[in-house]
């Protein structure tokens, strides 16, 4: 694996890291949201179910206060309400059959009722007044705080009370015309808060809901979570196959040289950089054949570039056909192209370059039929021990220019 390989690997890893943790956090977040809303709703109805629990007691006392309070058959459980006995009101009285009636004024009929719906639902309202004539309507500290605020905002309060797992909704009560008889000893005004009804609904069992919810929500939250981190590392993965595919392709490219199909430069001495380190490291042998086509400029101008070119891909063919399945051969510019022989020494690599050169002169490029002759000069090297690149490349192409001097079209040790 190269280095650039190593880092796009490492690039792709953190990204994928980054999506599948954005996919996280995204999906906890929509279900929080998820969680939040629907709660919010639950206490939105709970809320309503408080108000028209207000309503009710409001409406049933409204029509108390309107009969100017109510009398009834006094029997077991039905008491006189003691506190119409401090206002000064007679609350007995006995009719011509002998029956006993008691008054049931507005205040004793809302408890009554509140009494009735807390056996039946768990429902409790509770009457308060920062100055109650009945000492059970004194408000708790919650409930002062909410009926000091009503002097400001007729606004409806509510409160979750998580202890008693108790949802707290409480509304204004002002004095109408009907309450003065009664309250005189408050000097209430009509129009004022004179107190307020606190609505307390059991929430025991929507906090038992709310809990499956969160189960639920948990559930399917991890699995969308799950869900969408497997479509990442699929897609993800796909990609990094497409982008590895682009850039091997890129690579290829890059290293190509255009005209010959061979190696080209950059490919050539990246691979001798591979060879040469292969060789250090496993003491196997390492040769080279520099190999430059004689008086190539000739052929350029007599015959023209084009052939030049056509000459320069038919001499590829036959180095590339004449040197075997391991050996690298690569275009280094021009008409100079590179022979790396791995594990050959310089008495097999001389063999292979009288190969080459044999089998250049013997089948030169035609043109209608007739030769264009072709020689090449060879210098064939090979690496000794701690050398380096540049010195084995300059080595070689000294061996290739003592061949030129020599006449050309022949290979020369280095
Ligand atoms: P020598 O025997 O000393 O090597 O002589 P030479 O003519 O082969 O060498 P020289 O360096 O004088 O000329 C090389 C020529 O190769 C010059 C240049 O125009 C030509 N050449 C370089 N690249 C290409 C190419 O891609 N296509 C063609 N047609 N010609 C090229
Ligand atoms: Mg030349
Ligand atoms: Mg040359």
């Amino acid at each position: 694996m190269t280095v650039e390989t190593a880092q796009h690997q490492m690039g792709m890893r953190r990204f994928t890291i980054q999506l599948v943790i954005a996919a996280i956090v995204f999906t906890a977040l929509t279900f929080t949201a998820i969680y939040a809303r629907s709660r919010a709703l639950l206490y939105e109805s709970l809320r309503d179910q408080a108000a028209n629990h207000f309503d009710l007691i409001v409406t049933a006392r409204a029509w108390n206060a309107h009969q100017d309070g109510v009398w009834v058959v006094m029997r077991d459980g039905v008491e006189p309400n003691p506190y119409l006995d401090d206002l000064g009101v007679d609350a007995v009285i006995e009719t011509t059959d002998g029956r006993q009636l008691t008054l049931r004024n507005p205040a004793i009929m809302a408890d009554e009722i509140s009494q009735l719906l807390k056996t039946r639902r768990g429902i409790t309202y509770h009457l308060v007044a920062l100055e109650p004539v009945n000492p059970y309507n004194t408000p708790d500290e919650w409930e002062r705080d909410v009926l000091l605020g009503f002097d400001d905002s007729d606004e409806p309060q509510w409160t979750i009370d998580h202890q008693e797992q108790m949802f707290r909704y409480m509304r204004p009560l002002k004095v109408g015309g009907a309450c003065v008889p009664c309250h005189q000893a408050q000097s209430y005004e009509i129009g004022q808060v004179a107190g307020a009804t606190t609505v307390e609904i059991p929430m025991a069992s929507l906090n038992e809901r709310l809990r499956g919810n969160v189960v639920t929500l948990v559930i399917l939250g991890t699995l969308s979570a799950m869900a969408a981190t497997g479509s990442i590392l699929l897609m993800t993965r796909r990609l990094n196959a497409q982008v590895s595919d682009a850039r091997n392709r890129l690579v290829d490219v890059a290293r190509t040289d255009e005209l010959t199909g061979l190696l080209n430069r950059r490919g050539t001495l990246a691979r001798l950089e591979t060879e040469v380190a292969r060789s250090a490291r496993t003491g196997t042998p390492l040769a080279l054949a520099m190999l430059d086509l004689d008086h190539f400029k000739n052929v350029n101008d007599t015959f023209g570039h084009s052939v030049g070119d056509e000459m320069l891909r038919h001499f590829a063919r036959l180095v590339d056909d004449e040197s075997r399945s391991y050996d690298i051969v690569g275009r280094l510019g021009g008409e100079e192209f590179l022979l790396i022989a791995p594990e050959t020494d310089l008495e097999e690599a001389e063999i292979v370059a009288e190969r080459i050169r044999t089998r250049v002169a013997a089948e030169p490029l035609r043109m209608n039929g007739e030769p264009i002759p072709m020689t090449v000069s060879i210098g064939v090297t090979e690496l000794t021990d701690g050398e380096d690149i540049d010195a084995l490349l300059l080595r070689a192409d000294a061996a290739m220019y003592a061949a030129k001097d020599a006449g050309r079209d022949q290979g020369v040790a280095g």
